[in-house]
């Protein structure tokens, strides 16, 4: 069966949800190897990528691969397509795995599809467009086929592949070099997940009022186990901090539920949600644009409708 490479997404050791997404898409279509870059892959990591499919686990241990930014990564994967002839190319359709996408298309002289949804035969993806606003079937028809898959567009299913190592020694050219990584800011990793990767976000908007109320979308999330996510509006208003901002300017996210409170449904924020598998909105105005795209809908105050929500789940 043809290879798919998938570039692991990993952080502090451990293996991304979004990574375990990408493997159990590749099963569909290939046999998975998985391709660590970076020093510090553990037992636990190699075993996770095999109980999720990874047939190969390709190791690439080298610290210029994650002291650099981004270019490495696309040459260690340009290394491994010359080498391997993947059928394909998996890559989250993260800000980083976005751009490892781009330069690996130059380089290998392919075809790449960003921010796909689903991938099926014959490697024909669905892809959001536009900054959302459109959705396309697109096939890549030049090279080995590159895509960029949203995270939270497949549920990860454990399937054990082999999980043969294999040490990978990349050469790097010096412009891979040319930016380097001078410091690292950990963010607090809090309770709740991470907004790109949570199943579940609840955003708020203009209509939360201010950044104490914002305690009412966290209580509502807290319940549901979920992301906390903010409109522009919001976050620049400083209610909410800006890593938190979905839209075109701020975070894509893909969950199976979005909760929209107080927030209208420009353009640019549908851009980051709209392919959410379920959209409910919460806003006082009937004729708020977000309601043409929710799946369910309630008009009224945030402020009395959210507690009432978050009493009614807490409940169960
Ligand atoms: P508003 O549009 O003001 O809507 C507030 C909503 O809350 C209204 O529908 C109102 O009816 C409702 N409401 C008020 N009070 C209540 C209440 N008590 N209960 C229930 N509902 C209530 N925006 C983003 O979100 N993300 C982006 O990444 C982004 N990028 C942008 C990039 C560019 C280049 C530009 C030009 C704009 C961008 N924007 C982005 C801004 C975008 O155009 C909108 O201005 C913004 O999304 C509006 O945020 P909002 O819906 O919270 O506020």
């Amino acid at each position: 069966m043809s290879e798919i490479l998938v570039l692991v997404e990993h952080a502090e050791g451990e293996v991304k949800k979004v990574t375990l997404e990408l493997l159990t898409l590749a099963r569909t279509l290939g046999s998975p190897a998985a391709v660590w870059a970076g020093p510090g892959i553990t037992a636990e990591a190699k075993a996770r990528l095999a109980e999720y499919g990874a047939d190969k686990i390709y190791v690439a241990g080298s610290a210029d691969l994650v002291d650099h930014v981004v270019a490495p990564k696309a040459e260690l994967l340009a290394q491994l397509v010359a080498a391997a002839s993947p059928a394909a190319v998996l890559v989250a359709a993260t800000a980083e795995g976005k751009e490892v996408a781009g330069r690996l298309a130059v380089k290998t002289d392919s075809g790449v599809i960003t921010d796909a949804v689903g991938l099926g035969e014959g490697f024909v993806a669905d892809q959001s467009i536009f900054g959302g606003g459109v959705n396309v079937r697109a096939k890549v028809r030049r090279g080995t086929p590159i895509v960029a898959v949203r995270p939270n567009s497949t549920a990860p299913v454990a399937a054990a592949g082999a999980g043969v190592e294999e040490e990978v020694t990349v050469a790097l050219s010096d412009s891979a070099r040319a930016a380097r990584v001078v410091e690292r800011v950990k963010q607090e990793k809090g309770a709740r997940p991470e907004l790109t990767e949570a199943a579940i976000v609840v955003s708020g908007g203009r209509g939360v009022g201010s950044a104490e109320n914002f305690s009412v979308i966290e209580e509502l999330a807290d319940s549901l186990g979920a992301a906390v996510g903010a409109s522009r509006a919001a976050t620049d208003a400083g209610w909410y901090p800006h890593q938190f901002q979905v839209g075109q300017t701020g975070k894509t996210v893909s969950p199976q539920l979005y909760i929209a409170a107080g927030i209208s449904g420009a353009i640019q924020h549908r851009a980051g949600m709209q392919t959410a598998k379920t959209i409910v909105a919460i806003n006082k105005d009937p004729e708020a644009p977000i309601f043409e795209l929710a799946d369910y809908g309630v008009v009224g105050d945030l402020h009395q409708v959210v507690p009432q929500l978050t009493d009614e789940i807490k409940k169960r």
